[in-house]
Parts: C-alpha cells; sequence; structure tokens
C-alpha cells in the first residue's frame, strides 16, 4: 500500500501565481511515475507538495492511502534525490550513506545530549557504526555499485559517482515513496543514459514506488511505467509511454513526445475501416474516423516510407513529393520530403547497400493507415 494519490490539487504562489490546476494523480505500488514537461509546468511544485515542502493551496494528497497534508515533511517517509545531488562535502561515501540512519538512531534512542556535543557524538558515531548501520550501508552502496569507494571523499567521485551516492543515501532508509527531481540533469549524455538504466534497475530490484520529474521526454519514455505530461499547472495526459506516443491527445502532447508531422484535415468521406482526409495537396486514408469533420493528422516520421517515383509500388496511401535534404542518423537515414504543401520528416532503417536517395530526386511517399492519427 505504497502508492501517491494526489486529488484536485491547486497550488497558487502569493495568491497569484496558479503552479498547479486542479492535478490529479493516482500512482500505483511500485509503479515508476514520471512527471514530465517544460519549464513552469509545475513538475517541482507537484513533487514538492508529495514530499511535504509546499503546502497546497487545496486538494489532498495520500501516500500509503494515508492523508498527509498535515503531515511534516519528515514524517511522510519520502526519500528525495535532487538534481545538485546535496552530498555533505566534509563527510565521506559511507558517512554520507550513513547519515540518516544514525541520526534516526540518536532519536529511537532518546537522544538528549546538547546542541555543542551533538555534533561531536554524530562524527564520532559516523566514523564507528553499530554493525546493524554498517551492513544497510554496505548493502545499499552495493546497489549503487560503489562498495569499493566507501571511504573516498565526495569531492573525489565523478558527478554520475555523486547522484549514485545520493540515490543510495535515499534508499538506505527504506523510504515508501522515492522522489527524484531531474536527478540526471547534470551528467552528460552518455553518463545519464547509463544512470537511466542503473535507476531503473535498482528501481525494479527494490519495488519502490518513483516519482520521476524530467523536462526530458526520451527520459521520461525509456524509465517509466507511466507518464504524466504537463503544461501551466495542469496534467494535459495521463498513461504508458507506448500509450502516449502512439494516440497523443493533441498536438501539445503529440510534439512534446517524440517527433512528428502534424498537419491540418478534414474528413471527406467516412468508410467501415476509417476515413478519407483531405490535407492541403493530398488526400491520405486513416485507419481512425472522428465525428468532427476538421482535426489535426499526426503522422510520425517512422511511420512513412519514401522511394524512388519509378519503384513499383502497391499501396492504399501514395503520395507525390521532392526529397530536400537526407540526413545519417547512425542506424536510420532522415529524409525532408517536400509533399503537397508541407515538408514531412521520414525516418528510414539504413539496409547496407541500398541505394540512397538524394536531395532534389522524386519520390513516392507512403503511409499505411494505421498510422494516420487524428488527434
Ligand atoms: P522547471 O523545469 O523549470 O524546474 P517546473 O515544471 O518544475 O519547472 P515549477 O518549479 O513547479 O515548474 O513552477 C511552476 C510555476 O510556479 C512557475 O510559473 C514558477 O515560476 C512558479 N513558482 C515556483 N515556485 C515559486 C515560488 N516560490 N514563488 C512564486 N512562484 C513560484
Amino acid at each position: 500500500m505504497s502508492g501517491v494519490v494526489v486529488n484536485n490539487l491547486i497550488k497558487k504562489y502569493n495568491n497569484d501565481v496558479t503552479a498547479l490546476n486542479h492535478v490529479n494523480i493516482d500512482i500505483k505500488e511500485g509503479e515508476f511515475f514520471a512527471l514530465l514537461g517544460p519549464s513552469g509546468c509545475g513538475k517541482t511544485t507537484t513533487m514538492r507538495c508529495i514530499a511535504g515542502f509546499e503546502t497546497p493551496t487545496s486538494g489532498e494528497i495520500f501516500i500509503n492511502g494515508q492523508v498527509v497534508n498535515h503531515v511534516p515533511a519528515n514524517k511522510r517517509n519520502c526519500g528525495m534525490v535532487f538534481q545538485s545531488y546535496a552530498l555533505f562535502p566534509h563527510y565521506n561515501v559511507f558517512e554520507n550513506v550513513a547519515y540518516g540512519l544514525t541520526i534516526r538512531d540518536f532519536y529511537q534512542g532518546g537522544f538528549g545530549t546538547k546542541v555543542s556535543s551533538f555534533a561531536r557524538l554524530l562524527s564520532r558515531r559516523l566514523a564507528k557504526p553499530p554493525k546493524h548501520i554498517v551492513n544497510k550501508v554496505s548493502e545499499a552502496l552495493d546497489y549503487v555499485e560503489l562498495g569499493h569507494l566507501a571511504e573516498r571523499g565526495t569531492s573525489e567521485l565523478s558527478g554520475g559517482q555523486q547522484q549514485r551516492v545520493a540515490l543510495a543515501r535515499a534508499l538506505v532508509m527504506e523510504p515508501s515513496v522515492l522522489l527524484m527531481d531531474e536527478p540526471l540533469s547534470n551528467l552528460d549524455k552518455k553518463l545519464r543514459n547509463t544512470m537511466r538504466t542503473t535507476i531503473r534497475r535498482i528501481q525494479q530490484d527494490v519495488g519502490i514506488t518513483t516519482i520521476f520529474v524530467t523536462h526530458d521526454q526520451e527520459e521520461a519514455m525509456s524509465m517509466a511505467d507511466r507518464v504524466a505530461v504537463m503544461k501551466d499547472g495542469e496534467i494535459i495526459q495521463n498513461a504508458t509511454p507506448t500509450e502516449l506516443y502512439s494516440h497523443p491527445v493533441n498536438p501539445f502532447v503529440a510534439d512534446f513526445v517524440g517527433s512528428s508531422n502534424l498537419f491540418q484535415g478534414t474528413i471527406v468521406e467516412r468508410t467501415t475501416t476509417g476515413s478519407v482526409i483531405q490535407i492541403d495537396g493530398f488526400v491520405l486514408r486513416s485507419g481512425f474516423s472522428k465525428e468532427a469533420n476538421d482535426m489535426n493528422v499526426l503522422i510520425r516520421p517512422e511511420g512513412m516510407n519514401v522511394y524512388h517515383k519509378d519503384t513499383e509500388i502497391n499501396h492504399v496511401n501514395i503520395i507525390e513529393g521532392k526529397v530536400l535534404m537526407h540526413t545519417y542518423l547512425g542506424p536510420n537515414i532522415r529524409y525532408d520530403v517536400k509533399v503537397g504543401a508541407h515538408e514531412v520528416g521520414i525516418e528510414k532503417i539504413y539496409v547496407p547497400g541500398e541505394r540512397v536517395l538524394t536531395n532534389g530526386e522524386d519520390v513516392k511517399v507512403t503511409v499505411d493507415p494505421e498510422r494516420v492519427l487524428l488527434i
């Protein structure tokens, strides 16, 4: 029962800025949930309200089925990992991870010394920790594969290693919920990719309910079980990565999640299998239909194919076009093609030996009706 529910959350700063406008979220136990959206959309505010660092203007937050609106942050049993790592520079790796457990031991043991001697006592205890703390810290460091660096100072670690210490420090407290706010943003691209896998592996091993804030769609889509796309303080769509990609609810989500070719279209015929759509300069059959006549038509770049104009093709959707540019993207080739009044991006897997279409070449573009999405 370690799920998180956010019910009709509103947060206004200074009675002026509406940072959150009726936010509803239902995160299941063990789920990896990403809050995704552009800068200022309210991701961090949502997370800070869940953690207890911000007081909502109205609405309810439940953790483990209990309302926590009036529970202070340190009693909500949430582990936090920040973009900035926030490690203690004067403690080594082991001490950073042992810190929270040591403090908890003091309080559970009815610690009642003067503040002046607290720091001395804490340092002594961190330097000579009891066995149960050593065991827990070692286990947490093993999870993040840093056991061999336990004695090292945090300033002697790479960014990725520092972030793994921060993760171990959060996990060692065995929180109900792990909250991560842009934890990978300070890392270079290669390290970010490695850390995505590390975090996902650990999250699945531990089975901890996790909320992950990011503005990077690739990060959210590759890590999360479910993603909430936010804009202007509201959740626009909350779905699995596959649903978001294949059935975005509006052009904003379509554009934010993956690259897209978007057109204005009008249904000119409804068929038993979908519809026929007039787009400026060409007509397409879609496997879908809508009640409204006018809508946005979305085709993902990998949903189209492109051939030299003399190639014999039998297909329900063939559009004539001209290659404007071709770009090698490693395993794929991207073609920018002029069709009708539009330019479309098409990504094709590069097959060695295949002739690459050149700029200026006349081509035929095909698209399966199931790839012509109406939003
Ligand atoms: P980013 O990705 O840039 O961190 P975000 O999606 O996390 O953005 P928030 O930090 O939650 O966005 O901010 C949401 C809105 O609330 C923004 O308009 C922001 O300017 C405003 N805001 C955030 N904190 C405060 C504050 N303490 N006082 C006033 N306005 C604030």
